[in-house]
């Protein structure tokens, strides 16, 4: 039986891999120097290089299930998530951070739904977006809503690295709140002034920080996060 997967990493290696070999060598020669940290969804319809027109060198990724961002609370352990937004920051030095949730979000929609029995970390890791769930009945708007609130709450955990929080009011680091809509192929960035996600198309920048000031007020007292 041919071993598909196999067949594609020698086609990588024999007719991809030559028309890029000096960029990957100078990569190694001088180092990776991304600016970017991308904080995405590990949903496979997400693909952060095609929808930021990036190449190898360009982003620093962490992806996780809902793109959440866990607590900086003091606590140590297997921290994944939290070991690489301090390496991106701290040793990178990135001047921008992305938390790049999506429609059509499995984990958001699970934050609706029974999980198996069996999926304890899953459960555990999905109380990170808890917050961002609406006492509602599940219909596509409730869940794009969803979505676009658990982006603007993983940016206000953001801001409790102090790492970062020194970073954004210092002017050194900017974050960015995207919410990619899969079927049009487009960005919505979260608009800190109006607590609306904008269509790229249509917005003046690429998103902004701090975002303290929202989460404090707008967000309460609207309870929506949309445009
Ligand atoms: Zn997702």
């Amino acid at each position: 039986m041919p071993d598909e997967l196999l067949q594609r990493l020698r086609q990588f290696h024999d007719d991809y891999f030559p028309g890029v070999a000096d960029r990957f060598q100078n990569l190694v020669k001088d180092g990776q120097h991304p600016t970017i940290l991308f904080i995405g969804c590990s949903d496979s319809r997400l693909v952060p290089y095609l929808l930021t027109g990036t190449g190898p060198g360009e982003l620093f990724i962490i992806r996780n299930v809902g793109a959440f961002v866990p607590p900086h609370d003091g606590s140590t352990g297997y921290h994944g998530t939290a070991a690489a937004i301090e390496f991106a920051v701290l040793n990178l030095e990135v001047t921008r951070i992305v938390v790049c949730g999506h429609s059509h979000c499995g984990g958001i929609r699970a934050l609706y739904e029974e999980l198996s029995p069996e999926a304890t970390n899953l459960a555990a890791w999905l109380e990170l977006g808890r917050e961002a769930a609406l006492p509602v009945q599940v219909t596509p708007e409730a869940l794009r809503r969803t979505e676009q609130r658990a982006i603007v709450l993983q940016l206000e955990r953001l801001m409790g690295y102090p790492m970062v929080r020194r970073r954004v009011e210092s002017g050194q680091l900017a974050l960015h709140g995207w919410h990619y809509v899969l079927e049009d192929g487009e960005v919505h960035v979260f608009d800190v002034k109006t607590g609306a996600f904008v269509p790229a198309a249509l917005s003046a920048h690429s998103g902004t920080g701090p975002f303290q000031d929202y989460i404090d007020q707008g967000a309460e007292e609207s309870g929506d996060t949309t445009a």
